[in-house]
């Protein structure tokens, strides 16, 4: 099977220029002007729209147990809006719970992914404990299962959070088995310290859940989590940052020099913490760790994309119905499951109000959506770019398109979307995986199941001077 898409505008992280692209099977044959067709090809023409490579989406949580439900999106729901919204690749994070092998968590995730994924995927590992297993089992999960970055909770104190001790064994470990983490920051102890006394003293709204993460506890775990990487000489990649507070210091570190990677969600950019104030518990729909901020962190942070602060922006789709999963905490904000969508819309979004409004252009929109996530975590340049020889993950984008996101045409499996009526300009108008046609003109036309777990043989490795 081949296939030539002609005179789209290639759009990479690099570059911009009209060209034809040849698809062989699965990959990218040719790149050129005016490429000769052969019988049998499949020609597609692209003129007015751009090129670029599907959307890699670093952080998600696909039917994830937690907090007493499983997240509505499995690898089906959630690989198919994906599609539908651009992004063909996405980073699950395998999570065992306290006890738990990882290994044999491992199998688990695999079972939850394997035949059901739209779209290629790999895993994340998450470390929630510390134990002679786990020192065991951190160099067989890279060396054997191709799985390159870790994931630690300072959030979650008492569930999936470890302390500082724990934090400098996995430091440690990963590092000797050249890996890296990824870090949720937040002061764990303050967090659940004041969660609990807003409750106890009846404060149980959902504004309470922001409050109990003030965005200087995110700063000050961030900043810690920085400098306990610099004393193991470990490198660490901030998930979901949210605020000055922890743009501040990742910013410092990377002046410093030191191999320090933060990345942003779309929600941060987009939404603030006056959502927490709707009433009939609607605010419980915007609940999410960390929670929204102010206004003021959304343009330090769309300010942090620009100066590569921030280099990443995912989205932590983690998608729980309103009438049947948020309403568990509808006496007690703490136990509202935490997180929301955000797969199908990312693209869409950052492009309307990032691209077309100026504050990036459309190379650095390819790179912090898709380029930046595939060389941080080791699947570039096989994913994340349109070179000869890379995977067809391809998506042709007509950046004038005008939509509207609802709840209604969403592929979440979830009853509303926090971005309800936002209008969007720029969209998918076809997706192909792997050389596949998996989305034309708004329609899924791809193959659940089709989608493979990725190997990684590394990710990227800064070689960490100790500090300490
Ligand atoms: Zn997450």
């Amino acid at each position: 099977m081949s296939l030539v898409i002609r005179d789209a505008e290639i759009v990479t992280a690099s570059y911009r220029y009209v060209a034809d692209v040849r698809v062989e099977g699965e990959t990218i044959a040719a790149i050129g002007a005016e490429l000769p067709a052969e019988s049998g090809d499949e020609i597609v023409d692209g003129s007015d729209q751009w090129l670029i490579p599907g959307g890699i989406d670093p952080h998600v949580h696909m039917a994830l147990p937690f907090m007493g439900t499983v997240s509505i999106d499995d690898f089906e729901s959630g690989s198919i809006a994906a599609i539908m919204g651009g992004t063909t690749g996405m980073i699950d994070f395998v999570i065992p719970s306290k006890g738990e092998s990882l290994l044999a968590t491992l199998e688990t995730w695999h079972a939850k992914a394997e035949g059901n994924a739209a779209h290629d995927y790999t895993f994340h590992m998450a470390v929630t404990d510390w134990d002679e297993r786990i020192e065991r089992e951190i160099p067989v999960v890279v060396r054997e299962h191709g799985i390159t970055s870790f994931k630690i909770f300072m959030a979650y104190k008492g569930v999936l959070g470890v302390d500082d001790e724990q934090i400098f064994h996995i430091l440690e470990a990963t590092r000797d088995a050249g890996a890296f983490v990824n870090v949720h920051a937040v002061n764990g102890d303050v967090q659940l310290l004041l969660a609990d006394r807003f409750a106890e003293s009846g404060k149980t709204g959902t504004r309470y859940h922001a409050l109990a993460q003030p965005p200087r506890a995110e700063g000050e775990a961030t900043g810690r989590v920085i400098d306990l990487g610099a004393v193991a000489g470990q490198q660490v990649y901030i998930v979901h940052v949210t605020c000055d507070d922890a743009v501040e210091r990742i910013a410092a570190a990377r002046a410093r020099g030191e191999p320090v990677w933060g990345e942003t969600c779309t929600q941060y950019l987009l939404l603030d913490d006056s959502l927490y104030d709707l009433p009939d518990f609607e605010g419980a729909k915007y609940v999410l760790s960390p929670p929204l901020r102010k206004k003021a962190d959304q343009e330090t942070l769309w300010t942090a994309l620009a100066t590569d602060a921030i280099s990443v922006v995912g989205t932590d789709h983690c998608a729980f119905d309103f009438a049947t999963q948020k309403a568990i905490g509808r006496d007690d904000f703490r136990r509202i499951p935490n997180g929301f969508m955000g797969l199908q819309e990312r693209l869409p979004l950052l492009h309307t109000h990032g691209v077309a409004t100026g504050r990036i252009d459309a190379n650095r929109w390819v790179e912090l959506c898709a380029t930046n996530p595939a060389k941080i975590f080791g699947l570039y340049p096989r994913k994340g770019t349109i070179a000869v020889g890379s995977d067809a993950d391809l998506v042709l984008w007509d950046p004038a398109a005008t939509g509207r996101i609802s709840a209604r045409t969403h592929y979440s499996r979830c009853d509303y979307n926090v971005y309800e009526g936002f209008e969007t300009v720029g969209a998918p108008t076809r997706v192909w995986v792997r050389g596949e046609l998996a989305a034309a003109d708004g329609e899924f036309t791809g193959t659940v199941g089709r989608g493979r777990f990725v190997k990684r043989a590394g990710a990227t490795r800064a070689a960490v001077p100790t500090f300490g």
